[in-house]
């Protein structure tokens, strides 16, 4: 498409059109960042709170942990000092606790004095796990990093030591938290472990392995290259957006517990927050784009309208160009003033141009005294002919003595005359022929299709009707008249008029008032 062949009405609805649908996207994209950007920060903040709340709670629960073991520790040493069994004592810990899945004694060998049932297995052997064998040497409360036991469970070994009432190591009392089973930390988090936003929480130790996940399958995983998980290895709290070891990004907000060093984190998947915020857009494109549609056709119609002057003036001119008069175009009204304006003064100042260039025209044209045509638009009207080949016959009159006329009555009463005679021709010919006044007192009579005997014809009604009449001297005054025929009797405009002369001035040598033909002997055309 060529540029300039583009019409203003329709750059003019493109451009607004285009301007209004920007304008459309732009708030709506805005509007999903600012709502996104709120969803972050609510998230953020929700599951920072809700991860430092829980870090509360697991740390109070993991010192009421600490100091039943530690409580049910020197309970056995009694016992122990008395050369008592602990397997009753243990028996009744493990039916009045809530915090430890399994519950054993184990002496200062590292051998199971006593267990609680579900680790029955174990009682008589030699603990051999790396776990077991930290938390006898180190003679001080431990808390193991998730392990798998020789039994096959996956736990987390939680002691206190025994010391008898010498002083002297006597072994430690030792709960099992069992990962894969129902534990403490489901009791804990359980509830609220994955809700319906997508959120859920995890657990880890200290080197960053999983205790506790939604997934059971993750449970022992290690989350150590996980950003927010090693910054809970290094005791700090706070949010973070995170790309977990999966690949998927969350937001995630996480604390960490004082009191054995654990994390946790509450995370949000960043799809479940896009998820959202494209259905607030979804809802608001569907508040608004009734709005924008309707923006949208008002505008065009406005652009329309606006537009339209530009379009009228445009074909006006075109078709002013093309000949048309101002009265024969329409006359619209436009919505602004200046449009009126402007169109209505162009229209007036070309019509005005075109009424003075037709008055001209006709000027130029016509004869000011009688008003019948001049010797110019006479010529024009023959070559016209000529060059067609159509035949024509044309008439010459004079008036006869017209001099005396003009002696005796004045020359202003000799205008009158002229205008008398101007006034018979015209009555006397034929619609489509041309009256002329070509010279002083010299008239012509153009007649198109017309042989030189019909032109006779016509020249001798005009003759006789002057011959008759009272004409303003108030006696008649008579013509002569020359007639020629084209092409019969010359072949240029030029030679016609001579030879139509010639005849009229046979017709005044044989004595005036009468008409002769060219080339015939007067007394034939008599
Ligand atoms: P004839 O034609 O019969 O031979 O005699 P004539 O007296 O008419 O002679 P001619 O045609 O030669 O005379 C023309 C006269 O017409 C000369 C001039 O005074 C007069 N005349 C020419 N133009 C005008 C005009 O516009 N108004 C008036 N009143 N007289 C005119
Ligand atoms: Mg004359
Ligand atoms: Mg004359």
């Amino acid at each position: 498409m060529r540029w300039h062949r583009i019409r203003f009405v329709h750059l003019l609805t493109l451009f607004v059109s285009t301007s209004i649908l920007a304008m459309f996207v732009l708030q709506l994209m805005a509007s999903y960042f600012e709502t996104k950007e709120s969803l972050y920060e609510t998230t953020f903040k929700l599951n920072y709170e809700s991860a430092s709340k829980m870090g509360v709670t697991m740390g109070s629960v993991f010192r009421a942990m600490e100091n039943t073991l530690r409580g049910n520790a020197s309970h056995i040493a009694e016992q122990a000092e008395r050369g008592g069994d602990p397997q009753p004592h243990v028996d009744h810990f493990m039916d009045s606790n809530n915090f430890f899945n399994g519950i054993m004694v184990v002496g200062a060998e590292g051998k199971v004095l006593a267990a609680s049932e579900n680790l029955a297995g174990l009682k008589g052997t030699g603990l051999t796990d790396e776990e077991a064998r930290i938390a006898l040497l180190s003679r001080e409360p431990t808390l193991s990093a998730p392990y798998r036991s020789t039994d096959g469970n996956l736990m987390v070994l939680m002691t206190s030591p025994v010391f008898d009432a010498a002083g002297r190591y006597a072994g430690y009392v030792a709960g099992t938290i069992h990962l894969a089973e129902p534990n403490v930390l489901n009791d804990i988090f359980g509830a609220g472990a994955m809700s319906e936003s997508g959120s859920y929480i995890y657990v880890v130790d200290p080197s960053g392995v999983i205790l506790f996940h939604p997934d059971p399958a993750r449970l022992g995983d290690s989350e150590a290259a996980n950003s927010v998980v090693r910054k809970l290895m290094d005791g700090a709290s706070g949010y973070e957006k995170v790309k977990n070891t999966r690949g998927k990004v969350f937001l995630a907000g996480y604390a960490s517990v004082a009191e054995n060093g654990w994390g946790i984190v509450v995370q949000t998947p960043v799809e479940e927050i896009h998820g959202k915020a494209r259905r607030v857009l979804l809802r608001e494109i569907g508040y608004s784009s009734p709005f924008f549609a309707l923006l949208l056709l008002v505008t065009i119609w406005m652009a329309g309208k606006l537009a339209a002057p530009f379009s009228v003036l445009a074909d006006t001119a075109e078709r002013l160009v093309a000949g048309s008069r101002t009265e024969e175009l329409p006359n619209p009204a436009f919505l602004s003033y200046e449009a009126n304006q402007l169109h209505r003064t162009v229209m007036m100042a070309i019509g005005q141009l075109q009424k003075r260039a037709e008055h001209f025209l006709h000027e130029s044209l016509t004869d000011p005294l009688t008003g019948l045509a001049n010797r110019r638009t006479m010529e024009s009207w023959m070559s016209e002919r000529i060059r067609g080949r159509q035949p024509f016959s044309v008439i010459l009159l004079d008036i006869d003595r017209f001099k005396r006329i003009n002696d005796t009555f004045g020359h202003p009463l000799g205008d009158e005359v002229l205008r008398f005679l101007a006034g018979n021709m015209l009555v006397q010919v034929r619609k489509g022929d041309l009256c002329c006044r070509y010279g002083g007192e010299e008239f012509a009579i153009l007649l198109p299709d017309t042989t030189a005997r019909e032109a006779f014809g016509i020249a001798e009604r005009i003759r006789m009707k002057m011959e008759s009449a009272v004409s303003p001297t108030g006696e008649p005054v008579t013509i002569s008249c020359g007639v020629a025929a084209y092409p019969d009797h010359a072949a240029t405009a030029r030679d016609l008029l001579e030879n139509a002369d010639l005849a009229l001035y046979e017709a005044k040598r044989a004595g005036r008032n009468r008409t002769a033909i060219f080339g015939r002997d007067f007394s034939q055309s008599v």
